[in-house]
């Protein structure tokens, strides 16, 4: 049988990955790679890194180099190359060698398309002054480091508060940069919910990186010694030797487009869950391609390197006629900013809305190992449910140590369509220095399910201040130790520490709801049993002043 000649579109997560499965699946294709870049499998993630200096070693980050991909796997690459168009009727490709300027054709049995997606960057006045950079590539980190070298730099400023933005800004921070960091929404990471990002406000200011919220940039100015001045919509502006843009990104579509290929609604490339497009003969993965969300089941663009791996695999498996198929991407994430750790999974508030899908949420703050042992810290967790029967639809996580652990078990709880109860259930590791006999993870299945059996009714403060700004704040019991109560109390609530409540049960109303709260949620919860068994309607408010603290941005 004649080998068949596949060929790749764009070298790096899901190009290189793809083509080194593909070889192990099939040891006599002919197999080729074609990069625009000068490198191949490079670490795009650990670009901030290299730039912040924790990575000092720029061959660190290449992953694998073409003569790895020509001696081991037999894949021919070729870098500095970029494919210009597809003829799906010949089954051929336009391939130019940017070095040489001359246009080959390639014939293909299978392509694949992995181009990526590119930085988003607006049509502004001045975003072409020198100075102003995108992270992309590894040469967009050389051109940054060189230019830092030239201007001796010493003050930066990164647009946009996603992650990427969120790590070049501790990255240039730890390289003693002066820092400001310039959102124009009114928090960061919008792929959290904005409570569960407050603590990065605090982390942020403690390390001198200068946020602005609802800052829109409008352009740029040459300002003088070749600094750059970065005009902003509320009249601030500020002074830069070096500016990042990181607005997020766009699936690169230039090629599926020109050759008729289908796109999703969302713009990016029409895939199969086996990763192929309208074309049969065409497969794409990554950043460039539309998959379905595990949660919504609605399209959704996940520009992540774990999906695009996962993607590249079961492409190559499909190309060589295995049953593989993509499960759907979660959006499982993770962001380090300075000490902090954030991470998620699956749905948030925001996306559960616009899909109109009902959902619970609770909070807790467990500590992320036994409380006795030295340095446990506080998981900031929430998850959202499904009223009826519990599925869980997403995590959010904040706190020093152990998030990741935490989302990385309820993302894959999420993937198998498990529910709280299960979390209840969950056997996980324990010694007093990793976890908890009863781990955050169980705490938030207990949590979740006492409200599901019915065993206390749910409240949060988002709602509590609705109703307290149309002067219609529940009745609440700050059940917390008297003098932890005065430190730290909240307007419009009366103390009774727990142990007294009983005692005076007598001063509380019995024809209206009473809201309870404590420090995280526990008290109050032994609270609202007390009460509930008393014949109180009542409602335990989730995570406590722990959690209130975290809303009042
Ligand atoms: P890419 O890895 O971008 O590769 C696409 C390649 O195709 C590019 O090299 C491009 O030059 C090439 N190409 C495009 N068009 C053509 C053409 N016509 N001809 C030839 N070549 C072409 N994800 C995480 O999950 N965790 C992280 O911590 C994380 N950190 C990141 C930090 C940074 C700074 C960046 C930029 C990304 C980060 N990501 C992270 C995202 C992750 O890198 C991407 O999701 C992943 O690389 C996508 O893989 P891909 O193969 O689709 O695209």
């Amino acid at each position: 049988m004649a080998s068949r000649r596949i060929l790749i579109v764009g070298g790096v997560a899901g190009g290189a990955s793809c083509a080194a499965r593909l070889r192990r699946m099939d040891e006599f294709a002919e197999i080729f790679i074609f990069e625009r870049g000068s490198d191949v499998s490079f670490a795009n993630c650990g670009l901030p890194y290299y730039v912040g200096g924790a990575i000092q070693d720029r061959q660190q980050l290449l992953v694998a180099t073409p003569e790895r991909f020509r001696d081991i796997f037999h894949i021919e690459i070729r870098t500095r190359h970029e494919v210009l168009s597809i003829d799906r009727a010949k089954k051929t490709i336009e391939v130019q060698n940017l070095q040489t300027g001359s246009v080959n054709k390639e014939s293909y049995d299978v392509l694949l398309l992995a181009p990526g997606a590119a930085p988003i960057r607006p049509p502004l006045s001045g975003i072409d002054l020198p100075g102003i950079f995108s992270i992309r590539t590894l040469e967009d980190t050389d051109h940054v480091q060189t230019w830092i070298n030239h201007c001796k730099g010493v003050k930066a400023v990164v647009v946009g508060a996603g992650y990427i933005g969120l790590e070049m800004a501790e990255n240039f921070s730890r390289r003693g940069l002066e820092v400001t960091l310039l959102e124009r929404l009114d928090q960061v990471m919008p792929l959290m919910d904005p409570e569960m990002v407050e603590p990065v406000y605090q982390e942020l200011s403690r390390q001198g990186v200068d946020l602005h919220l609802r800052s829109e940039v409008t352009g740029f100015e040459s300002g003088i010694n070749n600094m750059i001045n970065v005009l902003t919509s509320n009249g601030q502006n500020y002074v830069a030797d070096v500016v990042i843009f990181a607005l997020g990104v766009k699936p690169d579509v230039r090629l599926a487009q020109q050759c008729g290929l289908e796109i999703g609604s969302l713009g990016g490339i029409r895939v199969d869950d086996q990763m192929r497009t309208s074309d049969p003969s065409i497969f794409a993965v990554g950043d460039a391609v539309e998959v379905q969300d595990v949660v919504t089941g609605l399209p959704a663009l996940i520009p992540l390197a774990g999906p695009a791996n996962r993607q590249a695999r079961i492409a190559a498996d499909a190309i060589c006629g295995r049953d593989a198929h993509f499960r759907g991407s979660q959006g499982t994430a993770v962001v380090g900013v300075f000490d902090l750790t954030l991470a998620r999974s699956g749905a948030t508030e925001k996306v559960l809305q616009h899909a109109n899908i009902k959902y619970e949420k609770i909070y807790t703050h467990s500590f992320h190992h036994a409380s006795y042992y030295p340095g446990a810290e506080r998981i900031s967790l929430k998850i959202l449910f499904a009223p009826d029967n519990g599925r869980i639809l997403g995590a959010q996580a904040v706190g020093r140590s152990g998030v990741d652990k935490r989302i990385d078990v309820l993302a894959m709880a999420i993937q198998k369509g498990a529910t709280v109860f299960d979390l209840e259930e969950a056997e996980l590791c324990y010694a007093p220095q990793y976890g908890s006999a009863k781990d955050p993870i169980n705490i938030a299945g207990f949590v979740a399910g006492n409200i599901l059996r019915g065993d206390v009714a749910p409240a949060n403060w988002s709602l509590w201040k609705v109703l307290a700004a149309e002067n219609k704040t529940p009745f609440t019991v700050d059940v917390r130790p008297r003098l932890v109560a005065a430190r730290s109390a909240i307007p419009g609530t009366i103390n009774i520490p727990l142990g007294e409540l009983r005692s005076r049960l007598n001063e509380l109303p019995r024809d209206k709801e009473i809201w309870v709260h404590c420090g995280v949620g526990q008290t109050s919860y032994f609270a609202a049993r007390i009460l509930k068994q008393h014949g109180f309607k009542v409602r335990n408010i989730s995570g406590g002043f722990a959690s209130y603290k975290m809303e009042e941005m």
